[in-house]
C-alpha cells in the first residue's frame, strides 16, 4: 500500500486521483475543545500548509482573478519551456516574487506553528511542516522541520551542474535591479543570458534557475519520500490554508484520514476534501491556529 502510494506520488503534479479507499466520514466537527483533547495526546503532528497561510502575510498567490503578472498567468511563465525560450522574462517574474516575499513578515499562523514545534520538542513530541508555499516565511518564523514540496524562491539550481544553493540576495544579480514590474505596459528587460544569475561553483558558470517546481515537472523524490514517512507515522494532521486542489498535496490529508488518524482543516472556505476530515475550523488561520496550537493545560514543560 505504502509503495503503491509512493509510486503514485512520484508522478508529481500531474497526478489526478486520490487513491483514498475509505469513504467520507461524517460531517467535519468544529468543536475546538474536542480537537484540543486530541492535540494534547498527539506525539507526532504533521502540518500541511498552502498558499492561504502566505496570503495572510500579503504574499500573492498569482492564481485566479487579478493574479496576472503583465499579460501572463503563472502557468504561462512557470514552465520549463518558458524558461528555456525566455529565461530573462521568467527571471524577471521570479525576481519580482523574491523581492515581494523578502518584504513580507510571518503572521500569527506561522508563529503559532513555529512556537508549537519548539515547545513540543522539549516534551519529546514532534511537529513537521509540509508546505506547498515557496516563500521563506515558515523559516523566518522559526520552524526547523520544514519539507518544501514545491521548492523555494530563495534557492537556485544550476541547469548545468544541478547544484542547489540558498540565495536571499536582493537583487539576486545586478542586471535584475529595478526590473520585474508586474504592470501590463512594462516591456521585457531582455537581459542577455550571460547577465542572468550564474552558477558560482568553481568554473561552472552555468545558468541558474529558481529551485521551484514548474508546471509539468515532477516533485523532488527525496522530499516526497520524507513526506510519505511523515504521513505514515503522524498521529494528528492539520491541513492549513490549502485549497486541496493541486495534486499530489491534495491527497496528503485524505491519505492520513484513511488510516483513521484525526485530520483537522483550517481554512476560510470548505474544500473538496473537507468531507474526509474529522475537524474543520472556519476563518483566517492567523486567528484559528494560535488557539488550536496554544499550550494545553496538560503540558508540564
Ligand atoms: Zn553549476
Amino acid at each position: 500500500m505504502l509503495l503503491r502510494n509512493r509510486a503514485a506520488v512520484a508522478l508529481g503534479l500531474r497526478l489526478c486521483s486520490t487513491h483514498v479507499t475509505k469513504g467520507p466520514v461524517v460531517e467535519a466537527s468544529s468543536d475546538m475543545s474536542e480537537f484540543r483533547k486530541v492535540f494534547s495526546k498527539a506525539k507526532h503532528i504533521a502540518i500541511i500548509t498552502g498558499a492561504g497561510v502566505s496570503a495572510e502575510s500579503g504574499v500573492p498567490t498569482f492564481r485566479g482573478a487579478g493574479g496576472n503578472w503583465r499579460k501572463w498567468q503563472t502557468q504561462d511563465l512557470a514552465t520549463p519551456e518558458a524558461f528555456s525560450r525566455n529565461p530573462s522574462r521568467v527571471w524577471e517574474f521570479y525576481h519580482y516574487r523574491r523581492e515581494l516575499a523578502l518584504s513580507k513578515k510571518p503572521n500569527a499562523a506561522h508563529l503559532a506553528i513555529a512556537e508549537c514545534e519548539a515547545r513540543l520538542r522539549k516534551q519529546g513530541r514532534s511537529v513537521v511542516v509540509i508546505t506547498q508555499t515557496i516563500d521563506d516565511l515558515h523559516r523566518q518564523a522559526g520552524s526547523k522541520h520544514v519539507l518544501k514540496i514545491h521548492g523555494s524562491l530563495m534557492e537556485t539550481r544550476c541547469v548545468s551542474c544541478g547544484h542547489v544553493t540558498t540565495n536571499r540576495r536582493s537583487p539576486i544579480c545586478a542586471s535584475l535591479k529595478g526590473k520585474g514590474s508586474p504592470d501590463l505596459e512594462t516591456a521585457d528587460a531582455q537581459i542577455p543570458v550571460d547577465k542572468l544569475p550564474r552558477c558560482q561553483e568553481s568554473d561552472c558558470r552555468g545558468l541558474l534557475r529558481p529551485n521551484v517546481v514548474f508546471f509539468g515537472e515532477t516533485l523532488d523524490s527525496h522530499v516526497l519520500t520524507k513526506v510519505e514517512k511523515e504521513l505514515d507515522t503522524c498521529d494528528l494532521c492539520l491541513v492549513v490554508g490549502t485549497s486541496s486542489i493541486v495534486y499530489p498535496a491534495a491527497m496528503f490529508g485524505p491519505q492520513v484520514a484513511s488510516r483513521g488518524v484525526p485530520v483537522a482543516e483550517f481554512n476560510t472556505v470548505t474544500t473538496p476534501k473537507t468531507e474526509y476530515f474529522t475537524y474543520h475550523f472556519h476563518g483566517p488561520c492567523g486567528t484559528t491556529l494560535p488557539l488550536a496550537l496554544a499550550r494545553h493545560e496538560t503540558e508540564i514543560i
